[in-house]
């Protein structure tokens, strides 16, 4: 489909061999382990809406706009949440996100935590640029990153992207990260207006399960797969030839994360964390908390927090203590005023305390 033409929903092709394109332009390349690559014309599928069909949105306004940020030297931008849990005093607004933005088109990276969230991000994209949003690729299934989708489909075309739990978020009774009904009920308690009766879940129209690159407008976007760790989804983008890594959730700075999740998988967390330190990035936007051109930096806080909770709670294990006496018998003075400290702490230690259960008795292999 030329560009600019036909009014056709976005689609998603699969099945061509790599070599196979079927046309010069963007394409999404899904790389599976042991298998050749694939070469999805997702993006040429997609009708191209310039900003002008984006004219209105219907969602309740925001009491503060948003902070638009460049990445040095770079065409890629970001906003930075607050650090606390979701509530009305913060909009909800306590996730990153950001976009890169090429001569074809725009690929952003999460969508934020509420309808207004999303809109508020598409009105800066516009600020930017008027060429159409083509992907937008999300970090995990988590409400924090995803509500904001809502505004993306009712005012673009963007296609998506998630790694293949995702496409799970809202099945019933599946073992994912957040119940996405009581989620969503609960945080049309805690942020109305912003989240009300019309808040719906968008979820992926191309999923991937390992690895997948878009190739747009000379960029390259490789997506990786870095769960299960903070969730079943953890996806990672990296821009080149910027070097400048979207890390999502596995990387979060200066905030206590959530772990307090069946899913929870600090041992691969670890691991992900190495990688993001493997591919040495110029740049790094983590999920919550502050960026950082140094990629250790970036991973310190959340690397050292998750040793401490692996360290303290496998102690106790060892020692046959109860999870009450382990708690109150650990230091949390490093921890102890940080956002979102209050909220997820105990929760996070109780879930790495049956982790390091199933790993003393030989239940889990990470
Ligand atoms: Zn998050």
């Amino acid at each position: 489909m030329p560009r600019g033409s036909g009014a056709a929903p976005p689609r998603i092709r699969p099945g061509l061999p790599a070599g196979d394109a079927c046309c010069g332009g963007p394409a999404l390349l899904p790389r599976h382990a042991g298998r050749r690559p694939l070469l999805l014309c997702a993006a040429l599928a997609s009708p191209l809406r310039a900003g002008t069909a984006e004219a209105s949105g219907s969602y309740a306004p925001l009491p503060r706009p948003l902070e638009l940020r460049q990445v040095p030297g770079s065409e890629v931008y970001y906003t930075l949440g607050h650090p606390g849990v979701p509530a009305a005093d913060n909009m909800g607004h306590t996730s990153n996100a950001g976009f890169v933005v090429t001569e074809e088109g725009v690929i952003v990276f999460d969508a934020l935590g509420t309808p207004s969230l999303g809109w508020a991000l598409l009105q800066k994209i516009r600020e930017v640029t008027p060429r159409p949003v083509r992907y937008v690729v999300i970090s995990h299934y988590h409400a924090d990153h995803i509500y904001g989708l809502q505004a993306f489909r009712d005012h673009t075309d963007a296609v998506v992207v998630a790694q293949r739990k995702g496409l799970d978020y809202t099945a019933a009774g599946s073992l994912d990260d957040e119940a996405a009904e009581e989620r969503l009920a609960q945080r049309r308690q805690a942020l109305a207006p912003w989240v009300d009766g019309e808040t719906r879940i968008v979820l992926p129209g191309f999923a991937f399960q390992l690895a997948a690159e878009i190739r747009l407008g000379g960029k390259r976007l490789q997506l990786l797969y870095a769960g299960p760790a903070h969730s079943m989804s953890d996806t990672m983008m990296l821009v080149q030839p910027d070097g400048v890594l979207f890390a999502g959730d596995i990387v979060q700075n200066g905030r206590i994360p959530f772990m307090a999740s069946a899913v929870v998988n600090s041992r691969n967390w670890l691991r992900g964390l190495d990688q993001v330190a493997s591919l040495a990035p110029r740049f790094t936007i983590p999920g919550h908390g502050q960026p950082s051109a140094d990629p250790e930096a970036a991973i310190a806080f959340t690397r050292d927090y998750i040793l401490h909770l692996r360290r303290a709670m496998g102690r106790a294990v060892a020692e046959w203590q109860d999870f009450d006496t382990a708690y109150a018998g650990t230091d949390w003075s490093g921890y102890d005023h940080m956002p979102a400290f209050a909220a997820s702490n105990r929760g996070n230690a109780y879930r790495v305390f049956l982790e390091m259960e199933q790993e003393a008795f030989g239940q889990r292999q990470g």
